[in-house]
């Protein structure tokens, strides 16, 4: 039987991710399930893995 308990990453945060594009800045939850694209350009940041998602852009300080 699969458990399906869902439990808080402790490490899970928002970060602010600048496209490599067109510059703009998105913010991107950090343990995203869908693919996350620039709202400008709509390149590809965020890639969902299963955990921490793969980021795409240029990675800026944590949010406060
Ligand atoms: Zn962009």
């Amino acid at each position: 039987m699969k458990e399906n308990i869902l439990i808080p990453k402790p490490n899970s945060t928002f970060l602010h991710i600048q496209c490599s594009k067109c510059e703009e800045k998105n913010i991107v939850y950090s343990h995203t399930t869908s693919n996350i694209y620039c709202k400008s350009c709509n390149e590809l940041l965020a890639e969902r893995s299963g955990g921490r998602a793969k980021i795409h852009g240029n990675l800026l300080n944590p949010l406060d």
